[in-house]
């Protein structure tokens, strides 16, 4: 069976000016992810693509959303959101003998995996946060900022506690239970 990301473009015909746009909903594979931050295997991609038959191939232009999953850096909360992910690429009709990396048709096919793909994982964020005002955790406590009392505090900060915090928020990835 093949990748529902190949396409086949034999109805848009190898006439340079010829164009097509479609619309096509695929499930994300596994392994787009960068870091602790990832496109959760299956979940839905949608690709709103033109097709656009030039002289050497096939242009096509694109826009991928794509849901992200990930955790918040300052303050480790789980975050569900998505992002909009421009691709452009050219695929041509014969190899490119000095690159053979180089994005080619298969026959009238061609798949539209590994341009996303590389796209999605160079858009992935950073650094997430849940909210950009997001106050992260309690250097004293290591609770959330955003659930304690306004008049939160500490007589004496535990060093401890101190130095997670700042670990946390060096590296969201790290666990405090790690030695
Ligand atoms: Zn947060
Ligand atoms: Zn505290």
């Amino acid at each position: 069976m093949r990748s529902p990301f190949v396409y086949d473009t034999r109805e848009l015909g190898r006439r340079p000016g010829s164009m097509r746009e479609d619309h096509l909903d695929v499930p994300a594979p596994a392994g787009w992810e960068l870091g602790l931050v990832k496109v959760p295997a299956g979940a839905p991609v949608v690709i709103e693509a033109r097709f656009e038959s030039v002289m050497e191939g096939v242009l096509v232009t694109a826009t991928a959303e794509v849901p992200i999953s990930a955790e918040c850096g300052r303050c480790l909360d789980p975050i569900e959101t998505s992002v909009s992910v421009p691709v452009q690429e050219l695929f041509a009709y014969e190899p490119d003998p000095e690159d053979d990396e180089a994005p080619t048709l298969t026959g009238d096919q061609l798949d539209l995996e590994p341009v996303v793909r590389d796209a999605v994982v160079l858009a992935l964020p950073l650094n997430p946060l849940c909210d950009p005002d997001c106050e992260g955790l309690c250097p004293g406590c290591g609770a959330r900022l955003a659930d304690v009392e306004p008049d939160h505090a500490h007589d004496e900060i535990d060093p401890r506690w101190a130095a997670l915090a700042l670990l946390k928020d060096s590296n969201a990835g790290s666990d405090p239970e790690e030695k």
